[in-house]
């Protein structure tokens, strides 16, 4: 991560194409579009490359979270279980569609914690939202056992882990919905974008009108379309997904350099007796977008973060101390800051947040230190970078 380092000749020629024809809108235009449909191209590669039968291209991964809850029926009042270890992007893609997040804690894989979820269903719950967070998975087979004990729907926010896999299948394949985002950051990038993928063709349709107005997208006449159902706009647009057609071709490469990146730094660490590395979930296999590693308290992991930044290391984060990926300096979603008003229901429904405190995720996340692993460092940079890593840690112990 992020694809927007290895940019080139194949991004610019597939963006050109698009240029050369003037339509950057996705749907509609047939003559004048000179036979591209980038958009429509993209959502075929992707599921080859998710293994899902059906891809539906959106704007964004916060988009595409709140358009896969949609199209499975989440709505007002419902709850959505999420974890407190995640992207703000989570509650938001929940709340939009007046529905209320709860969230509980996660374990040592960074994931949804299985007997907190558990702890946590009321007959409101209508679905569990799992967050692959950097790079890896939460234990799916314990989530999906109390998934189908409560009969609960599973979105599967893959955002940041495009490229790990589960027992042979895809992140984001797993659960009845996934999610995936291309925003700029991201391990392949639009530069703005997102996708739903599932294997249902109900849920593919929903979410087909519903990013675009509600239109059934039957004919080849716009203007002539109905509207089933009530939608808005979560279109992506043909410039956006040509660059996301370049960059889905070089995921492969992509994901080679982030391993190979990934092993020579975790290796040098895993010769440090106190440290210790996320849980992977037997049948796992991490994307190695990132490397996470816990230290044996907090005041250790904020030590090396600090010594980290003064070293010249940087995207390392001890993510207790961020404002946008944990629980912890939620402020806004705690104290309600809405610039509108919000329903009672959500209002009442999101109390619990007033007092609630999340020792078991603090007790991960304290600890813990993620690092983004970059595609652009050369071979000697990142054995410099892992040796300097290295030596960062050992000080900061010894002292
Ligand atoms: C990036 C991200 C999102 C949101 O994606 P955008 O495309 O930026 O809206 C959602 N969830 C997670 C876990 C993310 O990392």
């Amino acid at each position: 991560m992020p694809g927007f380092e290895l940019f080139g000749d194949l991004e610019r020629k597939e963006v050109n194409d698009v240029l050369d024809n003037g339509v950057i809108m996705r749907y509609g235009f047939d003559g004048m579009r000179k036979g591209h449909w980038k958009a429509k191209e993209l959502e075929r590669e992707l599921q080859d490359t998710f293994q899902s039968k059906h891809v539906q291209l959106v704007s964004s991964g916060t988009a595409a979270v709140s358009v896969a809850l949609a199209s499975a029926g989440v709505g007002a009042g419902d709850e959505v279980i999420m974890p407190t270890f995640t992207f703000v992007a989570s509650f938001e893609a929940i709340m939009i569609l007046g529905a209320i997040p709860v969230l509980v804690d996660i374990d040592d894989t960074l994931g949804l914690n299985p007997e907190a979820i558990a702890k946590a269903v009321t007959p409101k719950t209508k679905a569990i939202m799992v967050v692959q967070m950097c790079g890896s998975m939460a234990n799916m087979e314990a989530i999906q056992n109390v998934a189908n004990t409560h009969n609960l729907l599973v979105v599967e926010d893959a955002c940041q882990a495009i490229g790990g896999t589960y027992k042979g299948k895809p992140l984001g394949s797993i659960g009845d919905l996934g999610c995936f985002s291309f925003d700029f950051v991201k391990t392949i990038t639009c530069g703005e974008g997102g996708a739903v993928v599932t294997n249902s063709k109900d849920y593919y349709v929903n979410a087909d009108h519903y990013s675009d107005h509600g239109h059934d997208h039957i004919g080849n006449d716009r203007g002539a379309e109905t509207h089933p159902f009530l939608g808005y706009n979560f279109r992506i647009s043909e410039l956006h997904a040509a660059v996301g057609l370049a960059q889905v071709k070089r995921l492969p490469e992509f994901l080679a350099i982030q391993k190979k990146n990934f092993n020579i730094i975790r290796e040098a660490l895993s010769e440090i007796p106190e440290v210790t590395f996320r849980t992977v979930p037997e049948g796992g296999e991490e994307s190695c977008a990132f490397l996470n590693f816990f230290l044996p308290d907090s005041e250790t992991a904020t030590k090396v973060s600090k010594a980290f930044t003064e070293g010249g290391i940087d995207a390392c984060w001890n993510y207790y101390n961020n404002n946008w990926h944990y629980i912890r300096r939620w402020e806004h979603l705690k104290e309600l800051k809405s610039l509108f008003p919000i329903s009672k229901e959500v209002k009442e429904g999101l109390k619990y947040l007033e007092t609630k405190t999340f020792e078991i995720s603090d007790h991960y996340i304290a600890r813990n230190i993620s690092c983004l692993i970059k595609l652009s460092w050369t071979e000697k940079e990142v054995i410099a970078r892992a040796e300097k890593m290295a030596d960062i840690i050992k000080r900061v112990l010894n002292k």
